[in-house]
């Protein structure tokens, strides 16, 4: 095989994300990637919210992040040929007065504005919800189907022969002056971009956090919006829904858990009238960090060997904007932002 510009290692969102702007830049991809059962992208539920938390919160670079993984999902669909982005508004249910108030105060904070409309605070039907002080409504948002983008990715990358299966480890990688050698595939470059990754780059503050999520059936009829009070409720394009999802990072296995699933299901009774019947129960570790902002970046020792990982919960809304900034970082030399460039560690 002649000397390919990028090697790329793992094939999760971030993987994907990236060999395909590299693809459309016009440069020579090969991805490899070991399939994984519960990795996060398999487990993940795909939605883009922009205002997050208790306190109603606007997301971390929000204006950047969520034009661009709107313009870039809606792009990759056309590549791929499929469905991945479902615009959707998002009715955040306010669980008491004091709760509704906290907005009211909040919402003259203009940065909000490309993210929620004047006048925002409504009722939804009661007949289906339970929410007394009302819920606000979140524009921009939705859900990407990660679990197509996977599936379509690869199979695209597969006809024009840029996937491989196969286990790679830091160890593997020979690197020269002018390239990088691993496992008999040469290239300019080498990105790991293989999530919670503590064997290869253990030296960075990795903080593993599982997550637990359900699919469930629902006679719910709505399934043009996602509603979130305490934790989501989403529709899913095969006439499902999730639920979800838990975060716990003192347990970090890959087991479900009856205290998960019952977590979930008593945060769902706690605005949804309808019942639910649980059809599956998902695991998945987050590849958060301590700080809670992405690793990206060069390895501290070698040239050409490459870290895009990191995206803790919010790995489907930054990894379009976030891959992007690597891209122009190595092929145009522009500088990374200090709080996502893993320098931050070493
Ligand atoms: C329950 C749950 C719900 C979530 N919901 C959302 C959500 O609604 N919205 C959102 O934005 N985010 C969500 N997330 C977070 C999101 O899943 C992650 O941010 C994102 O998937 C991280 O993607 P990644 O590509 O970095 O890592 P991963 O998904 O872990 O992918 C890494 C890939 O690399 C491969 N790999 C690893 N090591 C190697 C190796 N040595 N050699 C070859 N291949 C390797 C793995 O097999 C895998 O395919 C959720 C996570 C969980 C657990």
């Amino acid at each position: 095989m002649s000397k390919l510009d990028y090697l790329i290692i793992g094939h999760g969102v971030v993987g994907a994300v990236l060999a395909h702007q590299l693809l459309d830049a016009g440069k020579s991809v090969m991805v490899v990637d070991s399939p994984k059962p519960n990795t996060s992208s398999e487990v993940a539920a795909g939605i883009l919210n922009p205002v997050t938390g208790k306190r109603l919160t606007l997301t971390w670079k929000a204006h950047d992040f969520f034009p661009e993984a709107k313009r870039y999902y809606k792009w990759l669909e056309k590549r791929l040929d499929t469905t991945l982005y479902h615009s959707l508004p998002l009715h955040r249910v306010f669980k008491s007065l004091p709760d509704q108030n906290d907005w009211m105060a909040k919402q003259r904070d203009t940065r909000y504005a490309p993210f929620v409309e004047e006048g925002s605070v409504s009722e939804l039907d009661e007949e289906h919800m339970i929410n007394p002080f009302g819920t606000l409504k979140v524009n921009n948002g939705g859900r990407v189907n990660v679990k197509e983008l996977i599936k379509y990715s690869r199979e695209y990358l597969e006809r024009i022969n840029s996937f491989r299966v196969d286990e790679v480890s830091l160890a593997d990688v020979e690197v020269d002056g002018s390239h990088i050698t691993c496992n008999s595939i040469e290239a300019n470059h080498i990105i790991f971009c293989t999530g919670l990754d503590q064997e290869n780059w253990g030296f960075l503050p990795f903080t593993p956090m599982k997550g637990e999520v359900l699919q469930v059936e629902s006679t719910y009829p709505r399934r043009d919006e996602i509603v979130i009070g305490g934790c989501f409720f989403c529709p899913t394009d095969d006439g499902l829904n999730y639920a979800g999802a838990t975060y716990n990072w003192r347990d970090v296995n890959l087991e479900p858990t009856d205290e998960g699933k019952a977590e979930i299901l008593d945060k769902l009774a706690s605005f949804l009238r309808h019942p639910v019947r649980v059809k599956e129960h998902k695991v998945g570790i987050r590849p958060a960090v301590k700080d809670r902002r992405p690793l990206i970046g060069k390895h501290p020792e070698h040239e050409r060997v490459y870290l895009c990982s990191g995206m803790g919960s919010k790995g489907v809304s930054m990894a379009p904007y976030l891959c992007k900034h690597l891209i122009e970082y190595i092929e145009l030399g522009k500088p990374l932002m200090p709080e996502v460039d893993l320098k931050r560690y070493t």
